[in-house]
């Protein structure tokens, strides 16, 4: 039997699956199939090698990446199965990657004899930019195209489907007792990742269900709750042996990244703020470094900041484990969405204003220092959620003022995400549709989004990654209008943009020379004094072009002393050590 995983790519409030990220869902996929059948190939296939299997011989530019199997037209002619799993809940912009959706693949599987299977969020409908309500289009869609639309557990399905058909049921969830084989023996498909191993990040599960939610209802918009009604938090050993597997095929980056709040993990329930388990999460951290000793990446993603504001001693230890056992350039998203307490209460809002404010304070007391990757060890990031029920033109002033209160207080924030609210069915949301706000607050929107980019977004960027900050391991990604734009591999890395052509898929170290409101200018260091071309000389701050017309007077350099004495002796204090002649 030949199976066809199809990853359309994957991105919804806890959980990540776009390249770099290799999401769950694929690999539990994989790991079900080869339980039920170890004979069975299967193939992992991405949107990206269908685009260029089957457009680019038409001569159509897809953005993307190398494509993993050109032959991945034969692939789908000949499986028996097609599994493609897709679904955008919390749609982002991502630097060279571009998720697809039930109506694309239709185009390359709607003629193919295979069976075929939706998994993935996709079945509460897809969301290609913020601001939209879904419709069941999709939904209606994909049950014309599919013939199983799974709406549990994916994994789950296929399993049954393989050894006992008549038994599967797409609404049938797994527990962690069953997903505990699916997920070691489902590491193998990173094999297939195209970026594989060196440039691929596995997003890993710890739990499913929101804490919070279970206390006192989830957030108005947020689907998590609404596909898992109880919080079940997934076994150290059974991350510590995944990830192991997953180490012993060569991964090195890792994003522990699947849940609602790290923080909260084996967390004692306590309606609004659940009460943190610092031991777990040390037992879980230490158990993962014990597997893989020589990992480049371990970071996290989502905390509920209601939890380190309430609870700041268990809080502290856990952010010092999070350091003690990962690596730097972490980042904790918190969720604010809006600092006005009534668009908080309409829309049951995780954490308030202040105590965001305070979690901001304590993780900035912990993690603020720079580790060995040129990024501070550990930072909170900010989400915000613009269009929200109750919002009025005072609600933006408020999230304005709170932002700013952070930047003038002298505090670090990794990122502000500001999205446009999205309208899922199913959420208590869909009841309060009437009252979204994103078409009337169209102009307020622009406003405060160009406000926050540019009085708040590019003076942070500046405090966090100073001029002078070398940036340790940016991989080049895509080269588009004379740049080349990379970042690092990690939790809401920073977009470096390189004012030259520079082979991709490569990693360099970066001396960061300028800042853009959301992404800065760096240059690959040691820079070649003697060879570097003039655009990229006048990019090092204090050489203007008078200075680079006497660099290339004066080439070639025959030593550092040398380049320094013609420049200046006071550019050394930039430039010591980073170039060479
Ligand atoms: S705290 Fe709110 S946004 Fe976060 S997972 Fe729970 S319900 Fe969703």
């Amino acid at each position: 039997m030949i199976v066809a995983i199809i990853d359309g790519y994957t991105d919804e409030p806890a959980g990540l699956g776009v390249p770099p990220y290799l999401g769950i869902y694929p690999r539990y996929a994989y790991g079900a199939i080869k339980k039920a059948s170890t004979k069975t190939r299967v193939f992992y296939l991405t949107i990206d090698d269908l685009r260029s299997a089957f457009f680019g011989e038409m001569g159509i530019k897809t953005k993307n990446r190398t494509p993993n199997f050109p032959e991945a037209k034969n692939i789908l002619r000949k499986a028996d199965l097609i599994v493609y799993i897709g679904g955008l809940h919390t749609p982002g912009k991502y630097l060279s990657a571009v998720p697809g959706s039930v109506e694309e693949i239709s185009h390359f599987i709607r003629d193919v004899k295979a069976e075929k299977i939706l998994g993935g969020p996709a079945f509460m409908g897809s969301a290609s930019m913020g601001g939209v309500r879904i419709t069941n289009r999709e939904l209606q869609l994909a049950e014309l195209l599919f013939d199983h639309v799974v709406y549990g557990d994916l994994e789950a399905f296929l399993f049954d489907h393989l050894t006992n058909p008549r038994d599967a049921d797409p609404f049938r969830f797994r527990t962690y007792d069953e997903l505990r084989d699916y997920a070691v023996i489902g590491a193998e498909v990173v094999k297939q990742f195209p970026d594989y191993p060196e440039s691929v990040i596995v997003e890993v599960e710890t739990q499913r269900g929101c804490p919070k939610a279970m206390g006192v209802g989830g957030c108005s918009f947020c689907t998590e709750p609404v596909r898992y009604t109880v919080v079940e938090d997934r076994p150290i050993e059974d991350v510590v042996a995944e990830v192991k597997a997953l180490y012993d095929l060569g991964v090195r980056h890792f994003r522990v990244g699947r849940q609602s709040c790290i923080f909260s993990y084996m967390a004692k329930p306590n309606g609004r703020v659940p009460i943190p388990n610092p031991a777990a999460i040390e037992k879980l951290f230490k158990g993962l470094r014990s597997v893989a000793p020589g990992v480049k990446t371990l970071h996290v993603d989502n905390a509920n900041p209601a939890v380190i504001a309430n609870y700041p001693e268990g809080s502290v230890k856990i952010a010092k484990t999070l350091i003690k056992y990962g690596t730097s350039g972490n980042v904790v998203a918190f969720g604010l969405e809006s600092a006005d307490p009534k668009v908080a209460k309409l829309n049951n809002l995780n954490a308030t204003a202040e105590e965001t404010y305070e979690a901001v304070r304590i993780l900035n007391e912990v993690g603020a220092k720079r580790g060995p990757n040129g990024m501070p060890w550990l930072l909170p990031g900010i989400n915000l959620i613009f269009g929200l029920p109750g919002e009025t033109k005072r609600s933006y002033e408020m999230t304005f003022h709170f932002l700013k209160r952070i930047l003038d207080d002298g505090l670090l924030v990794r990122r502000i995400n500001i999205r446009q609210v999205v309208v899922f069915p199913g959420t208590p949301l869909w009841r309060m549709r009437e009252k979204v706000r994103v078409e009337k607050h169209e102009k307020l929107i622009q406003h405060y989004r160009h406000k926050i980019r540019h009085e708040i977004d590019l003076p942070m960027l500046r405090r966090v990654v100073p001029v002078g900050t070398i940036l340790r391991d940016v991989r080049a990604e895509i080269f588009e209008n004379n740049l080349t734009y990379g970042r690092q591999i990690g939790s809401y890395p920073i977009i470096v943009g390189i004012p030259k052509r520079l082979q991709l898929n490569r990693f360099y170290d970066v001396l960061i020379v300028d800042h853009g409101f959301r992404s800065i200018t760096g240059i690959p260091v040691p820079i070649d004094v003697n060879s570097e071309s003039p655009k990229v000389l006048e990019k090092i701050p204090g050489i203007g072009r008078k200075t680079v017309v006497k660099i290339l007077a004066n080439r070639p350099f025959k030593s550092e002393a040398d380049f320094f004495r013609i420049v200046g002796e006071e550019k050394r204090k930039l430039l010591g050590g980073k170039i060479r002649t």
